[in-house]
């Protein structure tokens, strides 16, 4: 499970002809050869040399590029570049792809583990934080890097996935936690393995008696919609109960190939949920928040955790206010479909767990009586049941 069956992704990336590039950016419905998810990964744009032919860059983004060597890779695949609209500096496709010089300013506050994972880790790879679940990181490498990332102390290396030895540890340690009955594998992308690489693990995970459900976190149904195939969804239907949570950020990602992809996962009976971080200038008005979570439930996903931005080195240009979260789950809970509505949580710093927050509908509590505020501002009485 090592070696060949993990290929495609770490081939270095192609050196395509920049008109070439342009061409399949801008049409590609004529280059039948950008619907292989193997071309789209050997083809990202990984260079300055090769995205300021692409996109006037800002002055922002130049810097950005001048200073990066040490931090977080870029990568993006043509199909994510295609969704950027070139003549807007604040597109909010771009601005999650394409690295800024604000990147190379540390805060005080910001943290290089700020959800405190690594003093979490019972084994190289797993973080063990709750007491019935952990969370399995199987590789660094993502199809595109997102410049906000919780784990930029980590991913965009592009080492090789975890090895057999590693996850042996792993799996011995799953093994002998009864408690543990749900396993997350994430990363980095674990759809950035290949199918069978990822299927030994899944297959090895899936024996164990006290494991009840197996989840997978990814963005690649967003950033390289066309790695869903028939043969990762016939995969996945072996090993129910199995259910994937899908990083999205914006509106403008849900595009006909990523609804073909979610289509696909939910048909093979996979429950499908989003985690969406909260991002400054990119999806941090409720307008857009609303019709992401709508167009979600379209594409069977249901909004799951909508995550204020962590303290992660580099990121408090895209960090909001906690008001502007509250705002958003307010807006939402009551005018649209509850199952629309996402949990907002904060991952509290130096490892408390994810910690939910959401907007006051408790006015008072006293005397058997609460008094409640609905959507609308209108005040409610519930009389209660006596304490036993
Ligand atoms: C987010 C996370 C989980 C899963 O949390 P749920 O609330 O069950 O989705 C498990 N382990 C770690 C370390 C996590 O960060
Ligand atoms: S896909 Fe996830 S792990 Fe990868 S760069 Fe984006 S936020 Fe980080």
């Amino acid at each position: 499970m090592s070696g060949s069956s993990s290929m495609e992704q770490f081939e270095p990336p192609g050196n395509l002809a920049r008109d070439y590039l342009c061409e399949v950016i801008e049409e590609p419905n004529s280059h039948p050869e950008s619907s292989d998810w193997k071309w789209q990964l050997r083809n990202r744009i990984t260079s300055f040399e090769v995205i300021r032919k692409l996109i006037k860059l800002t002055p922002e983004e130049k810097e950005g590029f001048k200073r990066s060597n040490g931090r977080l890779a870029m990568a993006i695949t043509p199909y994510f570049f295609s969704l950027i609209d070139r003549n807007d500096p604040n597109c909010p496709i771009r601005k999650q792809a394409i690295p800024r010089t604000e990147e190379f300013r540390v805060s005080p506050e910001e943290l290089v583990d700020p959800c405190g994972e690594d003093s979490h880790s019972p084994a190289a790879g797993l973080v063990h934080r709750y007491p019935d679940r952990v969370l399995l990181l199987v590789t660094d490498s993502c199809a595109m890097y997102c410049r906000y990332c919780t784990r930029n102390r980590i991913v965009g290396v592009e080492k090789p996935p975890m090895g057999p030895g590693q996850f042996e540890e792993a799996l011995r340690y799953i093994r002998a936690d009864k408690n543990i009955r749900d396993v997350l594998i994430s990363g980095g992308d674990p759809l950035m393995l290949t199918t069978p690489h990822l299927e030994q693990y899944i297959k090895r995970l899936r024996a164990i008696p006290h494991i009840d459900i197996l989840r997978i976190g990814t963005r690649v149904p967003v950033a390289l919609p066309m790695r869903v195939d028939e043969e990762l969804a016939a995969m996945l239907k072996k090993y129910h109960p199995l259910y994937i949570s899908i990083h999205f950020s914006h509106p403008k990602e849900i595009t006909p190939q990523v609804k073909r992809a979610c289509e696909m996962l939910a048909d093979s009976g996979i429950p499908l949920g989003s985690q969406t971080v909260l991002l400054k200038g990119i999806n941090d008005k409720p307008a857009i928040m609303k019709k992401l979570v709508q167009k979600l439930l379209r594409i069977r996903v249901r909004p799951y955790y909508l995550y204020q931005c962590d303290l992660a080195c580099g990121t408090a240009h895209f960090r909001t206010p906690i008001s502007t979260g509250l705002n958003i789950i307010e807006k939402l809970r009551g005018h649209t479909t509850g199952y629309a509505v996402p949990t907002f949580v904060i991952d509290a710093p130096g490892g408390g767990g994810k910690i939910p927050i959401g907007p006051e509908y408790v006015v008072s509590r006293q005397d058997g009586k609460i008094t409640l505020k609905n959507y609308e501002g209108k005040i409610f009485e519930y009389v209660e049941a006596p304490d036993e």
